[in-house]
């Protein structure tokens, strides 16, 4: 197994959030993400991220502090599509660019302090918990959707699996909850096929406490 990249020390720290640059690109992140979840001779491979094998993709570490709904936010997965209007956009564009050489499909950022502090195990789970927000677009029977153009899968931000509320689960049982609710009971029933772990902290793509 690789050892994961950890942040930059001069980011760690009360001081941390304080530097002149708190926002660091990491190529070095990416290349782990993509050996340990996405390559072919992956040892975590997930196959529901074989689309990302084409995605371009850039890692960042971030140590400003960010918090949602009253939780800490340790990570977060953004297209680069930008709203705004073109100076901001050519600013922000400019900006990606000089980091990553090329605009990248998904922007994947990460506390740096959080990262520094979690275990392997935890870590792993807020990496592809990014990941699985990193998706692919499906066409009205279902089927992935890749460019005409390109021959690219189309990629934006994927939701949950499951939005439901315990009540209701509690109350009419998995049959009538929203989504994918019976599923998800059946994995958490079937255990953890890497191991347990948990997460304090949220997502800033979703707001879902981790
Ligand atoms: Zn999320």
């Amino acid at each position: 197994m690789l050892t994961r990249p950890r942040p930059p020390e001069d980011l760690l720290g009360p001081d941390g959030a304080c530097t002149a640059m708190p926002v660091r690109p990491d190529h070095d992140l990416l290349a782990w993400i993509r050996a340990t979840f996405i390559d072919e001779d992956a040892p975590l491979l997930n196959e529901d991220h074989l689309h990302l094998r084409s995605a371009q993709l850039g890692t960042l570490w971030c140590a400003v502090p960010n918090a949602r709904q009253g939780n800490s936010v340790v990570g977060m997965c953004e297209t680069t599509a930008f709203m705004g209007n073109r100076w901001a956009k050519a600013r922000f564009e400019q900006q990606i660019t000089g980091w990553f050489g090329s605009m990248p499909h998904f922007l994947l950022t990460f506390d740096a302090g959080f990262a520094d502090q979690c275990d392997d195990a935890t870590f792993c789970s807020l990496v592809e918990h990014e990941l699985y927000h990193a998706g692919q677009a499906k066409d009205r029977w279902g089927a992935p959707r890749f460019s005409k153009t390109t021959g690219l899968p189309v990629f934006e931000i994927r939701g949950h699996d499951v939005e439901e509320f315990v009540g209701v689960v509690a109350r009419y049982g998995v049959g009538a909850a929203a989504g994918r609710t019976a599923a998800l009971v059946e994995a958490a029933n079937r255990g953890p096929i890497i191991c347990e772990t948990a997460i304090a902290g949220a997502c800033g793509t979703c707001g879902h406490k981790l």
